[in-house]
Order: structure tokens, then C-alpha cells, then sequence
């Protein structure tokens, strides 16, 4: 390159401030000059932030509570199982004969016996009616 003051073919120029301008000259133009400390302008280190590090949230899945299967109250009850030999057994016991135990409980006697036989299943009126008069459980409920 050339000294920008007096042209020469310099190897290593001199940053120098002459008149207010920056110029780079030889070493002997420098004289002429003010030389420009070189600062070493420190490279601005970005400042590489590290990664946010991802907290491992231990997402627990929201289960919601299990439901149970549980039907309104009054329609859940269901004959126990052997209900017919429930009402057999306890109206033996209680020394009622099926006619008896229907004209007690304002029932035909059919019906009581095929309830014994398990043929047809008391509606709920009927099945509180026998439990309440004797005194046993035939319904249940359906867990
Ligand atoms: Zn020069």
C-alpha cells in the first residue's frame, strides 16, 4: 500500500490523526501527525446465554376419579339372587301358605308362587311390600 501523505510504497503504515483526519501513512509522515493508539477494541463476547434449561415437569396426567357405575338409587335395586327360595323358605317359616301369604300381602296368589319359582321378578313396590312383611331381603343393590 501507499502512504497516503506522501505516497510511498510502505510495508506497515502508521494510523495517524492529522488535522482531524485518520490516515495511514508511512513513519515518517507519522511524525506529522497524531498516531492512533490502536485500542483493541475487546470483541464485544455476546453474551451467549445458555440454553434455558427445560425443567423436566413431571406432568402427572389428571385422571379424574374414577366413576361408579352406579345407577340412581331407585332404580338399582335388583331381586337378590334365590329371592324365590327367600320368600319360600321364610314364608314356610312363617307358616303361610302361598294363598295366605298372597291375601296378606293383597297379591294373587299366582303371583307368589311364581316368585317361589322364580318365573317372573316382583317389581320393586311388591318386592319392599314381601321384605317389609317378612322380614327378609330380596332386593339389592347393583354394585
Ligand atoms: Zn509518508
Amino acid at each position: 500500500m501507499n502512504c497516503e501523505l506522501c505516497g510511498r510504497v510502505i510495508d506497515h503504515y502508521h494510523e495517524v490523526i492529522i488535522d482531524g483526519v485518520t490516515m495511514k501513512v508511512c513513519s515518517e509522515c507519522a511524525k506529522y501527525g497524531t498516531e492512533v493508539k490502536r485500542k483493541q477494541v475487546p470483541v464485544q463476547r455476546e453474551q451467549v446465554q445458555p440454553a434455558v434449561q427445560r425443567k423436566n415437569f413431571i406432568t402427572i396426567p389428571s385422571t379424574p376419579p374414577r366413576r361408579r357405575l352406579t345407577a340412581s338409587p331407585d332404580d338399582s335395586d335388583e331381586p337378590i339372587v334365590d329371592f324365590g327360595k327367600e320368600i319360600k323358605r321364610r314364608r314356610e317359616e312363617m307358616g303361610l301358605s302361598q294363598e295366605e301369604l298372597a291375601n296378606k300381602l293383597q297379591e294373587k296368589k299366582n303371583l307368589i308362587a311364581k316368585l317361589e319359582r322364580e318365573e317372573i321378578k316382583p317389581d320393586k313396590q311388591t318386592a319392599r311390600k314381601i321384605e317389609k312383611f317378612m322380614g327378609i331381603k330380596i332386593l339389592e343393590k347393583v354394585q
